[in-house]
């Protein structure tokens, strides 16, 4: 959510590892300005940005001076889920209430299962806080590769729980969805009947 990792994004662009890597050693916050974009990080951000660079330093772009001013939208690629988090951060705004947001953040080969957390905080902003709870391993590995717009996908994934859609079916990323479909299977995300249903 991505980076939030709300950008579930399995191919893994250098800044959404960058952000997983960063989960991995504590969460991850953020607040949000009237517009939900970033104005401000929270915590030791850079100091995990910078334990974490790459071999050839990369993963600089994930420095605090380069994400402030990013539009959520900036981390999120599809509609659907635009829509429901910028939902939820208006409704947060509004009642002044805490919500919760369960979500899945998968590389190719571990399941990531997040949570983000929405505080209200002063003047409109929202306070987003990214917090890794467990992994499981992914075996086989599953690798996804999002199609740019214009481009043909083959397949669907949801943006939360990360199941790809096969038919009619909404599965996991396990030994026998990877004998089903073409790696890297090319996806576009949206949002599940079910996720879509849950946060009703
Ligand atoms: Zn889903």
């Amino acid at each position: 959510m991505q980076t939030s990792c709300l950008d579930s994004d399995a191919d893994f662009n250098a800044k959404n590892q960058q952000v997983t890597r960063k989960t991995d050693h504590g969460d991850l916050s953020y607040v949000l300005d009237a517009d939900n974009r970033i104005c401000r990080t929270k915590g030791p951000w850079d100091g995990f940005v910078l334990a974490n660079l790459g071999p050839g330093g990369e993963g600089m772009e994930a420095l605090a001076e380069n994400v402030i001013g990013l539009s959520l939208n900036d981390f999120v690629q599809d509609e659907p889920t635009r829509m429901l988090l910028s939902a939820l951060a208006d409704s947060v705004r509004l009642l002044r209430w805490e919500r919760h947001l369960d979500y899945r953040c998968d590389s190719p080969t571990m399941k990531r299962f997040m949570q983000m957390k929405l505080e209200p905080g002063p003047l409109d902003t929202v306070i987003l806080t990214h917090k890794l709870l467990r992994t499981e391993p992914i075996q086989p590995a599953f690798y996804v590769l999002t199609a740019s717009s214009g481009e043909t996908a083959r397949g669907r994934r949801c943006s939360l729980c990360n199941k790809v859609r096969i038919g009619d079916a909404w599965v996991e990323p396990d030994h026998n969805l990877a004998q089903r479909v073409p790696q890297p299977y090319a996806i576009k995300h949206t949002l599940c009947p079910i996720c879509q249903h849950a946060i009703k």
